[in-house]
């Protein structure tokens, strides 16, 4: 089968299980594991932030960065489709008790300046307080669509000007960065805390990283502990997080490549209405006739490729490392022979 439901579905290659067998490990509730302390100073250093939280997902990491931003009653301003509202089990009302002011905005991103309309009067005792504004790179609903980094600075002047943080889903961040060839560092001074995914295009099989100042990560921590994720010797699998971000950041334009011949050979198919223009790794298709979705999803199965409903009428497939080439020229060969 060649899997395109999603990136969390790679596999640890057997230089990574390598890396992870050979980790030490410690205590890490007693701050006792050097293979997670190597992660997490890995990767606060990487997006130039001073301290760095290992946890068991990206759910977890944006769960516990929104806890620490916010408090009960207060609203976090984010796009109507953004995972931390659509795809969090309603975490943010549950974890935090805030309410969230929900945006429209181009394929997933929201600008400065509809951010602006929504932030609540601080004065005016009507209104939940504004605590937090979170942005998500790359979109997922937006079909893998990558801010502009003008973007995101005018975002970061607003939130500057009225003293609120800014959090970053970035559930694909690496995915982002490998589009607009910048230094990690420079991108991450633009949040106060970023949420970075192991295991969806770097390839490791458990775990997200939460990145902030010291402070930050110190309240995260106790809140980590609170939501039952302080994990001990987890060691084991943070190695496998550290290899992903060393090794497997740069292999990422491949998948771009990859979802861009997926893209052309979708658009020449006449059961294709449409495709949301290809920036990363996703592929959203939308179908010409949305009754047929299922029945179409059946024939990608039949030769061998998973590919996942979207919504109606929709289809998502998601390139990844574990997507060669081959597999590639095989599935655009199969799309030319699916019909309606
Ligand atoms: C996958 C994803 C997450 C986190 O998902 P987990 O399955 O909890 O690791 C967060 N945000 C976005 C945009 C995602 O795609």
């Amino acid at each position: 089968m060649i899997d395109f439901r999603s990136d969390t579905v790679t596999k640890p290659s057997a230089a990574m299980k390598d890396a992870m067998f050979a980790a030490p490990v410690g205590d890490d509730v007693f701050g006792e594991d050097p293979s997670i302390m190597a992660l997490e100073t890995y990767a606060a250093q990487l997006f130039g932030k001073e301290a760095g939280l290992f946890c068991s997902s990206g759910t977890q990491t944006n769960q516990i960065a929104i806890n620490v931003h916010v408090q009960p009653g207060g609203e976090v301003i984010c796009h109507e489709e953004s995972h931390i509202y659509k795809y969090e089990g309603g975490g943010i009302a549950k974890n935090s008790g805030a309410s969230v002011r929900l945006l429209k905005g181009n394929r997933g991103r929201i600008d400065a300046k509809t951010i602006e309309q929504w932030i609540n009067p601080p004065l005016d005792v009507h209104f939940p307080l504004t605590q937090l504004v979170s942005l998500e790179d790359t979109a997922n609903r937006g079909g893998g669509a990558v801010y502009s980094f003008d973007k995101i600075l005018e975002i970061r002047a607003l939130c500057d000007s009225l003293g609120l943080p800014l959090h970053l889903d970035g559930a694909r961040v690496c995915n982002a960065l490998a589009v607009n060839q910048m230094d990690p560092a420079i991108y991450g001074a633009a949040f106060d805390s970023i949420s970075i995914c192991l295991s969806k295009g770097l390839g490791a099989p458990v775990g997200s990283v939460l990145v902030g100042s010291r402070e930050f990560i110190h309240k995260a921590r106790r809140v980590r502990k609170v939501m039952g994720g302080g994990m001990r010797q987890a060691g084991i699998i943070a190695a496998g997080g550290l290899f992903a971000l060393k090794n497997n950041r740069e292999r990422l334009t491949e998948d771009h490549r990859h979802a861009k011949l997926l893209e052309a050979t979708f658009l020449k198919q006449d059961w294709v209405e449409d495709v949301l223009g290809v920036e990363t790794n996703i592929v959203v298709v939308q179908l010409k006739n949305a009754a047929k979705r299922d029945e179409i999803l059946a024939q990608f199965m039949s030769f061998g490729i998973l590919a996942m409903a979207f919504g109606p009428g929709m289809l998502r497939l998601v390139t990844h490392l574990d997507v060669s080439s081959e597999d590639i020229d095989f599935t655009c060969e199969k799309i030319g022979m699916i019909s309606e």
